[in-house]
């Protein structure tokens, strides 16, 4: 059975006219789903009967099961999914002042094998097709409560411009005003560096922030982090991210994971400063890495932390620095896994 969460307004629109019905129940279905979580077609009052049995028989709403929420002493959740083919991934809410950020997954698994991250430690088994991306979102929006929803990053498992053509379908409809209306702006992609997914990116004219996760600024050191930089190496993939940043005039921010005794002397700063340097449009995220038991990953100590942020601003590097949460219950960045396959 198809899942309706797979269909944009325009297709449901399409839909709804083969079945000689009216185009404008597709809006109320809309509403009913993304705006109200009603999720049985015979519940949608306004929608004549003949056409909400039709549905019925057509579609599915939700297909996952929430097998465990875990909850961090911060606020965090942790949410893990079951898909029908028995597949599991996680997604993270993650209330902060004035916000609740909804964190997805965009693959089951990972293959980008980076060094420091736990989700490629058990291998990759499937994308995340664009309902099931669009089903972890209803199930943050329902654990945010009463908060509201108002941001979200692609930066749970997988690589979301690997997953290319499912991911944007499902950014257009979490934008979109009939569903949950959250803001381009409010919706981040983080990319561990696919240099045509990226070009292809800037041609969507979607208004969304796009984090690159860079972790090295020198091709020997992030070859050995990111197995992707052999394919992808610094300097390309920083004048593609140049091209972006002027196509769609957005920022961009790379991502620096500070890991003890590997990237985080001023050696590293100063590679930064070499590769970034006078780019107004670039921002650095400095994020202390977090503990990864089986890949022996720890992070600096405050101090050098904070000398190498000094050296950043004192050239003239936007930089900003990273407040992990929900470590407690691994749902911090990196730690999210197949978790169940490690116990
Ligand atoms: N594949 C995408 C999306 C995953 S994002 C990407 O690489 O960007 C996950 C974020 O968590 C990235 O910024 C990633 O670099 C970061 N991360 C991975 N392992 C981490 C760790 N051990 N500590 C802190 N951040 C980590």
């Amino acid at each position: 059975m198809q899942d309706i969460k797979d269909l944009t307004l325009k297709e449901l629109e399409d839909r709804l006219k083969q079945f000689s019905s009216q185009k404008y129940h597709a809006k109320q279905i809309f509403s009913w789903i993304y705006k109200k979580s009603v999720f049985d077609f015979m519940a949608l009052s306004d929608i004549p009967e003949d056409l909400r049995v039709k549905l019925k028989g057509e579609f599915s709403i939700i297909s996952s099961k929430l097998i465990k929420l875990q909850k961090s002493s911060d606020g965090t959740q942790k949410l893990l999914l079951q898909f029908s083919d028995k597949s599991l991934i996680e997604c993270v809410v993650i209330p902060a002042e004035g916000r609740v950020t909804g964190c997805v997954s965009t693959q089951v698994g990972c293959k980008f094998g980076c060094r420091f991250c736990a989700s490629g430690l058990s291998g990759f088994k499937r994308n995340l097709t664009c309902a099931e991306i669009i089903e972890e979102v209803l199930y943050l929006k329902e654990k945010a409560k009463p908060l509201k929803l108002t941001h979200l990053v692609f930066m749970g498992t997988g690589e979301p411009l690997d997953n290319y053509v499912e991911v944007v379908k499902a950014i257009r409809i979490i934008n979109s005003p009939e569903a949950f209306n959250i803001g381009a702006r409010r919706i981040t992609i983080s990319t561990c560096g696919i240099i045509p997914a990226i070009q292809k990116l800037s041609e969507e004219k979607l208004q969304i922030e796009l984090s690159v996760s860079l972790h090295a600024a020198v091709d020997s050191l992030r070859l050995k982090l990111m197995p992707i930089n052999k394919r992808y190496p610094l300097k390309d993939l920083i004048n593609t991210c140049k091209e972006y940043s002027e196509k769609t005039n957005r920022q961009i921010t790379f991502e620096y994971i500070m890991i003890k005794n590997l990237n985080s002397n001023l050696e590293n700063a100063e590679y930064l400063v070499k590769l970034l340097g006078g780019w107004k449009l670039s921002k650095v995220n400095l994020i202390p890495s977090n503990f990864i038991k089986e890949l022996k990953i720890a992070p600096p100590n405050k101090i050098e932390v904070l000398i190498f942020k000094d050296y950043l601003v004192k050239h003239g590097v936007n930089v900003t620095l990273r407040r992990e949460r929900g470590q407690d219950i691994d749902a911090a960045c990196g730690q999210l896994r197949l978790a169940y396959a490690h116990k």
